[in-house]
């Protein structure tokens, strides 16, 4: 054969082979977890380069994360020894993007629109809502963000909603319109809104998306599950009538319900393209048996799969470890041990990750390893692009691009203070609602008129030509020169410098950090389709579309933190999988919805599946979340896998307990037996509790009246007491 095919072939199973090698069609690879599905979409690239001699310019690929794309492309450069120039691989969102700003005009766009992020969009649903003369109580602008959210992830527009008499949907439906015309107004577009416009371009442009449909013979995507309405329909224009479409997914990893997506898209496709061939892959490539055993266990409970049952070839592994920690401080800690043995045995840091379901439980596992000093990097969360500092510096540079973005001008327009007072600021926002202006053109305006007298116009009119010199110093400069005199001018720069203590130092260091992003943006000379954008617009494009992913150095060795939802398609040698607990994971707010709960398992059932070697869960029986404390139950999920692959780790001289220097430490069940000290009981003695009925004592601290005892419950799994109020009966 010939060496380029074997090397895209070899390294292939049978299945994998026939879905990469074949011929030009539909294909659906629907397989479980770490079985090749990403590995074969991108092998299929290759192969239609190289094989079925497809230009890089007729193909377009869909991963999930801009991580996952940049991956993507590495790997078909090794596969192919060159770079695939041309080629449109992205996310939905960015791909959307890209054709959204090639053809503002077609979608009805100003030229130079921007993207409005998630915090601006709920502070200008909050000022709609407001300016409808609406009680912001009792419409919280949080609840109409998710509505208009969700029914532009439908592919709904105001006009498709159907009130009839009911309250809520007619309000919701009046504060949506209104939303619309502001954005509109401020030449802004929500995430929601790119996949909505790129859809409606497609639809209302049938000479553009022929254009596309000729040029795309080639489409593939990853992660299919997890597509909603919106991309769905937008595929299946974009789609037909090409040569090639596959589309890769699991409907057991589909996570994203709660933002959209349909599983029922993977039926969907079968209907709408009859002659779709599918390919399951059942070997899985990334985990131990024991790994593999437990998560089929666990998704075996629930209902409607499409089933499938993955096997491995590879060792059976250790067993999964699962830690009972006393409280969330335990919890990291213990984490944090297990994280510097593996390291001095040798582990890379970027080989283990740390896995959680909701983004506040990073705050107190980032305390300990700062506090151990091992470099670690968030995916997800409080994100460069979202930290205040960063996005107040760039909404000055926002107002340089386009003085109309209100919410970029409300954002910093007494920022520093320069004695712009919120109530001049609210007669600013009526007379613009009045004149339909932008706030800047209504400023102008009022101070003209005498709208706005006095101070406050002579404050406004010091902003105005603060803003308009800006602009005149910095034109033709290079980007990072614009963004270092933006942040020193506007006095963004000495309001930090000025507040007191490590805060306003972090803050100073990331406007610094700002000046160093925009560098990389200094030689920018526009993309394919369009070549007119400049550096500072596509600097704050990169900024609301990238906030997602960290671009911290690729090469830094560091432990990788992140939520659950942001760790699809990854794999790690080592997972540590935290707060398994009843009311965290599954969260409680699933408990109610069977539908919700299933997706939560799927979750689990995603966080699993990322270890390849080990597996170590860990749970907390007090946690302070959300400044309240809970005692918790252990999560049903581990509940799900069976007990022969699950070891409970017990406490050990080498760690450490979170009660001072005196405290006494137990070696577990290696002295079962010994006495817990002045209180009458021994280790592997059965106990009853009142509540949680009969168990065994498996671990002690502290002595006497202060003493705590780790009680294994048969009904309730192991919980840690305090002998004092536990009124613990010997049998
Ligand atoms: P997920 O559902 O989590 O996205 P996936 O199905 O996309 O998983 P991949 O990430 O493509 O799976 O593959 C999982 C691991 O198995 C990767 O490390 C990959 O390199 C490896 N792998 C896949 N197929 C083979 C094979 N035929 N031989 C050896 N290794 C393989
Ligand atoms: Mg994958």
């Amino acid at each position: 054969m010939h060496d380029d095919l074997s090397l895209l072939l070899n390294s292939l199973n049978d299945a994998q082979r026939q879905a990469v090698a074949a011929p030009r069609g539909r294909q659906l690879v629907l397989a479980g977890a770490g079985s090749g599905k990403t590995r074969v979409l991108v092998h299929r690239i290759a192969w239609l380069i190289q094989v079925e001699h497809a230009s890089a310019h007729s193909i377009l690929s869909v991963t999930f994360t801009n991580k996952a794309a940049a991956e993507m492309r590495q790997r078909i450069e090794q596969l192919l020894g060159l770079n695939p120039a041309g080629m449109w691989v992205g996310t939905f969102h960015g791909l959307a993007h890209r054709l959204l700003r090639a053809h503002w005009q077609e979608a009805g766009l100003a030229q130079n629109f921007q993207i409005l992020d998630s915090d601006d969009q709920q502070r200008l649903v909050k000022r709609v809502i407001r300016e409808l003369g609406l009680d912001d109580n009792k419409w919280p602008a949080r609840q109409a963000q998710w509505f208009i959210n969700g029914q532009k992830d439908e592919g709904l527009r105001p006009q498709h909603i159907q009130a009839s008499g009911d309250l809520f949907l007619a309000t919701m439906r009046t504060i949506y319109e209104a939303y619309e015309a502001a954005c509109a107004r401020a030449g802004v577009i929500d995430f929601s809104e790119l996949l909505l416009r790129a859809l409606d371009l497609w639809r209302d442009q049938p000479g553009l998306l022929a254009h596309y449909q000729k040029r795309f013979r080639h489409v593939l995507v990853d992660e299919f599950q997890d597509t909603n309405a919106v991309q769905y329909a937008w595929l299946r224009l974009l789609a037909q009538g090409g040569d090639s479409l596959m589309v890769v997914g699991d409907d057991d990893q589909s996570i994203y319900g709660w933002r959209g997506a349909k599983i029922e898209n993977l039926h969907q496709y079968s209907q709408d393209f009859p002659d779709v061939d599918t390919v399951r892959l059942e070997q899985n490539y990334r985990s131990t048996a024991t790994i593999l055993k437990a998560a089929n266990a666990l998704i075996a409970n629930n209902q409607g799969r499409l089933g499938k049952e993955l096997w491995t070839d590879g060792e059976e592994g250790e067993p999964l470890a699962l830690y009972a920690a006393y409280n969330e401080h335990d919890e990291a800690r213990y984490v944090v041990e297990g994280i510097e043995r593996a390291i001095k045995d040798g582990m890379a840091r970027s080989d283990i990750a740390i896995l959680y379901r909701s983004n506040a439980q990073s705050r107190v596992l980032e305390e300990a390893l700062l506090r151990e000093r091992i470099p670690y990097r968030i995916y997800g969360g409080q994100r460069f692009f979202e930290r205040a500092e960063i996005k107040n510096a760039m909404a000055y540079l926002r107002l340089l691009q386009t003085r109309h973005n209100d919410a970029a001008l409300e954002r910093v327009i007494n920022l520093p203070a320069r004695g712009i007072g919120e109530k001049t600021v609210e007669a600013l926002r009526d007379f613009a609602r009045q004149q339909d202006l932008s706030l800047w053109a209504a400023i102008h305006e009022a101070t003209g008129l005498k709208a706005i007298t006095g101070r406050a116009a002579s404050a406004l009119n010091a902003f105005v030509e603060l803003i308009d010199e800006l602009a005149l110093k910095v034109e033709g400069l290079p980007l990072h020169s614009m963004a270092q005199r933006v942040i020193e001018e506007s006095g963004l720069l000495a309001y930090h410098r000025d507040e007191k203590g490590e805060k306003g130092q972090t803050r100073v260091e990331n406007l610094e950090e700002l000046v160093s992003a925009a560098r990389a943006f200094d030689h920018y000379e526009g993309e394919e389709g369009d070549e007119a954008q400049t550096p500072l617009a596509a600097f704050l494009d990169h900024a609301s579309l990238e906030a997602g992913e960290q671009q911290a150095a690729e090469h830094e060795d560091s432990v990788q933190l992140m939520t659950l939802h942001s760790a699809k398609g990854l794999e790690f040698p080592l997972v540590f999988l935290v707060g398994l607990e009843e009311g965290l994971f599954p969260h409680k707010m699933s408990l109610e919805e069977p539908g919700r709960l299933e997706e939560e398992r799927r979750l689990a059932y995603v966080g699993i599946t990322r270890a390849m070697q080990r597996l170590i869960m860990s749970y907390a029986e007090t946690r302070r979340l959300y400044g309240s404390e809970t005692y918790n139950k252990v999560s049903r999920f581990v509940r799900e896998i069976p007990a022969g692959l699950v070891q409970e780790v017990r406490l050990s001289n080498s760690i450490s307990r979170p009660y001072g220097q005196n405290t006494q430490h137990a070696a577990g069940s290696m002295f079962a037996g010994a006495a817990v000290p002045d209180t009458g009981f021994n280790l592997g003695q059965r106990v009853r509790h009142a509540l949680f009925g009969e168990g065994v004592i498996l671990n002690f601290e502290g002595s006497g009246a202060q003493a705590r005892v780790q009680v294994n419950f048969a009904q309730e799994g192991s919980k840690w007491l305090m002998l004092g109020y536990a009124k613990l009966e010997a049998l």
